[in-house]
């Protein structure tokens, strides 16, 4: 098979990984840096042009769009789609996971456990969504944050308040969600392929932090889950429209609690930490489901 890939460092480790596990399949993958791609708009034609030249056809894209790039990488692999290749993740589910409240709302109508969650524009409801969450404590966090960088815990009232009116301030969108204290710092993270748990890893924050980001510091070790965790990771892939994804959970006193479904989820900590050949699952899964054509949404 000949893969492609939309990313933009070649020597990460995920991407490395991905290359060595399709290589020893015997196929190849090439990585495109995803801004380098560049689209002309023509009737019926659509076409991707890698550095001016047009790409020739792939059997399949792997995207690994960062969050910094998401809407001009997410028209790139939309382009892709509407040509007809086979993407690992579609774009629409793609740009589903990117917006924290869209997830949210989605997996709350399927009924899947998420901590209490409340958003707001005006300020004078800030004391009735600290009370929706039933905080304080609080945690407030940046809708556009990710690794962990703009969550924050206000154990008081008058600090939760302070701080939406600082985020207020400074133009931000936030949301307020109770604070799941009985995680004690730390999160478990499912990795999905295909609609199986491959693996699972227990993050555990650096001392102090309550966010268990290994971007943060934090530690990752091999976990086994629950049935119950595993069916809500499961269930959180198949509405989100994922084939792949990291699917982010505390232990609340009332179940598996989703944190976050990550559709670029690395390899480095999840491969370290359980010793699975991560990349190898997820070429086998190309390798099994790709097909020109068989996309759910071809990119509209
Ligand atoms: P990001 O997308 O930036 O990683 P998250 O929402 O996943 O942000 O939060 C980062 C970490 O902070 C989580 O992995 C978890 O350890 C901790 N955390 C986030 N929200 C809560 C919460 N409501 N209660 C307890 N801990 C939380």
């Amino acid at each position: 098979m000949r893969i492609a890939m939309l990313a933009r460092n070649a020597k990460l480790y995920s991407h490395k990984r991905l290359v060595e596990a399709a290589e020893e399949r015997g196929h190849t993958l090439d990585i495109l840096n995803t801004l380098r791609c560049t689209v002309h708009i023509a009737s019926h034609r659509p076409e991707v042009f890698y550095d001016g030249e047009v790409v020739a056809p792939y059997d399949a894209v792997i995207p690994r769009i960062g969050a910094s790039v998401t809407n001009y990488g997410l028209s790139i692999l939309r382009q892709f789609e509407m040509r007809g290749t086979w993407p690992l993740n579609e774009s629409v589910a793609i740009g589903r996971s990117r917006d924290k409240l869209r997830s949210m709302q989605i997996l709350a109508k399927y009924g899947l456990g998420l901590p209490l969650t409340a958003f707001a524009h005006d300020p004078k409801q800030t004391s009735e969504i600290i009370r929706a969450v039933k905080g304080p404590p609080v945690v407030i966090k940046l809708l556009e944050g990710t690794q962990g960088i703009g969550v924050v815990l206000a154990e008081t009232e008058a600090s939760a308040k302070s701080v939406i009116e600082a985020f207020r301030g400074a133009n931000v969108n936030i949301l307020v969600q109770e604070f799941i204290k009985e995680a004690g710092g730390t999160d478990i993270r499912a990795f999905v392929i295909g609609g199986k748990v491959v693996a699972a890893m227990k993050r555990t924050g650096a001392a102090d932090d309550f966010r268990s980001n290994l971007h943060r510091g934090g530690s990752a070790e091999l976990i086994k889950i629950t049935p119950e965790e595993r069916s809500t990771a499961v269930r959180a892939a198949k509405h989100m429209g994922l084939n792949v994804c990291g699917v982010d959970m505390l232990r609340s006193n009332h179940g598996p609690v989703i944190m976050e479904v990550n559709s670029s989820p690395g390899l480095e900590g999840v491969e370290k930490a359980t010793g699975k050949d991560v990349a190898g699952a997820i070429i086998d899964f190309i390798a099994t489901n790709a097909k020109t054509g068989k996309t759910k949404t071809r990119g509209k």
